[in-house]
């Protein structure tokens, strides 16, 4: 059997972050940078007022002022405020010459033709300065940021409308199984409602990518193969779930197995023993051939498929873990890791839950956290400290 570490470092040197290309901003949310950005002039670009107020020269206050204009944000014609004046000015409207403060409304009678002030301002009061958000030239985002709403507000702030990232990552995720419906349908004898694929494409959107559900092929290879066929075009990733165990009817075993370029492998894990991995097509597109048991395809993606999409978005590829106490005694095979179905709590315990068979999807639903138990360990005791991986 292959270790653990082995099939992902074997995954992680195979796929191959994404080439950047040039986005509207519209569609960067979700990709991440391949170039610095930085800001061609300063932010904010001039002198202005942080509050609705009064532009003035401070020593002229308090006391009762003429109002010699009015500015408003965009203002670009500006009378200079000179002695003993005052202009009426909006939040964001650029500092007049000659003022040196401003006073907030609030600090006055309002008015409009001469303005009653009736305290001190200190000089720059309530004044944004050229430049103190960003210099002209700064980097405001460094290659490899992972592009959110701020960031994505930033590139906008500093003018950009375009943007080199690296894309989200496309996954196609296909079923595979006679077995399967369509959940909404009703079950014939024998089937079972198809939840991979949900599952799948739900934790591929999680993980920062886009995830087409391509639904289930059936047990037959050949209508596996003209899937691939078709969505090889526009994927990036395909993850396939069922069909690579030991059984009859092992249509993604059957299908890729002759092609030479995917390796079924056992891997030293439970759940999730058998697993396929390889690449499909001139493109090189990876492929991830998941075990059908629901937890075992579950834990397999967070395991390989997570990391290789993190490399594919050009971003650092390690599997956090936190440490916690574990509640109650497990007990796990020798020479497979074990990642058990567990509750971790604020309180830095984790429970496990008690159903952890493989096929188990309502104890999967109801944890929130895989306890990892090394390959060389088979019993666990009652409140030892435990690896643990966040879902
Ligand atoms: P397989 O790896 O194809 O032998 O499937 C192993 C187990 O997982 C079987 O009990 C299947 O019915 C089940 N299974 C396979 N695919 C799915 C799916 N998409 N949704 C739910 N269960 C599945
Ligand atoms: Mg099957």
């Amino acid at each position: 059997m292959r270790s653990v570490d082995a099939h992902l470092a074997e995954i992680l040197a195979t796929v191959r972050p994404l080439a950047p290309l040039e986005l509207e901003l519209e569609r960067a949310l979700g990709t991440t940078l391949a170039e610095d950005v930085s800001s061609p002039v300063p932010l904010p670009p001039f002198d202005n007022s942080a509050m609705d107020g009064y532009a003035v020269r401070a020593e002229d206050v308090p006391g009762t002022l003429p109002v010699i204009d009015d500015v408003a944000a965009g203002s670009d014609e500006l009378r200079a405020v000179g002695p003993g004046h005052a202009v009426r000015i909006m939040t964001g409207a650029p500092m007049p010459a000659g003022a040196d403060s401003v006073v907030p409304v609030e600090w006055t009678d309002g008015g409009t033709v001469s303005v009653l002030i009736n305290r001190d301002v200190p000089v720059g009061n309530a004044i944004r300065r050229a430049g103190e958000d960003v210099q002209a030239g700064e980097v405001v985002l460094k290659a490899g940021t992972v592009i959110g709403p701020a960031q994505l507000g930033i590139i906008a702030g500093v003018g950009r409308r375009r943007v080199w990232v690296r894309p989200q990552p496309r996954v196609v995720v296909i079923s595979t199984g006679a077995e399967l419906v369509e959940p909404g349908t009703p079950l014939g004898r024998g089937q079972i409602w198809d939840s991979n694929s949900f599952t799948l494409t739900a934790a591929v959107r999680e993980a920062g990518a886009e995830g087409f559900r391509a639904g289930s092929v059936g047990d037959d290879p050949a209508v596996l193969l003209d899937q691939l066929d078709t969505h090889l075009m526009r994927a990036d990733a395909i993850i396939t779930s069922g069909g690579v165990s030991m059984g009859a009817y092992e249509p993604v075993k059957e299908a890729l197995s002759p092609l030479g370029t995917v390796r079924f492998e056992k891997v030293a894990m439970q759940p999730g023993m058998p697993q396929g991995f390889g690449v499909l097509g001139d493109d090189r597109v990876p492929i991830f051939a998941l075990p059908g048991n629901p937890v075992s395809s579950f834990v397999s993606f967070m395991l390989f498929v997570r990391p290789a999409l993190d490399k594919m978005r050009g971003l650092p590829t390690g599997t956090a873990t936190v440490t916690a106490r574990v509640t109650g005694a497990l007990r796990s095979p020798s020479g497979r890791r074990s990642f058990l179905r567990g509750v971790l709590a604020s309180d830095g315990t984790v429970a496990p839950v008690h159903r952890q068979g493989s096929h188990q999807l309502a104890a999967l639903a109801s944890a929130n956290a895989l306890i990892v138990v090394p390959e060389d360990v088979t019993e666990v005791p009652d409140g030892a400290a435990v690896e643990v991986i966040r879902l």
